[in-house]
């Protein structure tokens, strides 16, 4: 997935109520993929007003400061599960993967 552009966020985990997982992060958002049926991803991001149409969705944007704001909130996370979800290129589908913090 080609980022052209960046934001800036206060806050990467957030709870979700998933059963395979307590908190959720996205480092992305948005999705050059542009997949023609209903991506629902793009349908919540543009409820929520992160983004005004299709065409911004497939426009991504990285978060610049992940890093940083996973090194301050995972540390406060006990035996907890965090799942990343993002999209690859190659396969042209949303991927998740699951960490778990001790
Ligand atoms: S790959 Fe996933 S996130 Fe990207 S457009 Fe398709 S359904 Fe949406």
């Amino acid at each position: 997935m080609k980022c052209s552009r960046s934001i800036i966020r206060r806050s990467m985990l957030y709870k979700t109520k998933v059963e395979y997982g307590d908190y959720t992060m996205n480092h992305v958002e948005g999705c050059s993929h542009g997949c023609k049926y209903p991506c629902y991803a793009m349908m919540m991001a543009k409820r929520f007003g992160k983004v005004k149409s299709y065409e911004d969705w497939c426009k991504p944007a990285l978060v610049a400061n992940t890093l940083e704001l996973l090194d301050a909130e995972i540390p406060r996370l006990k035996k907890r599960s965090i799942m990343f979800n993002f999209a690859l290129l190659q396969t042209h589908s949303c991927m998740a993967m699951m960490m778990f913090v001790r």
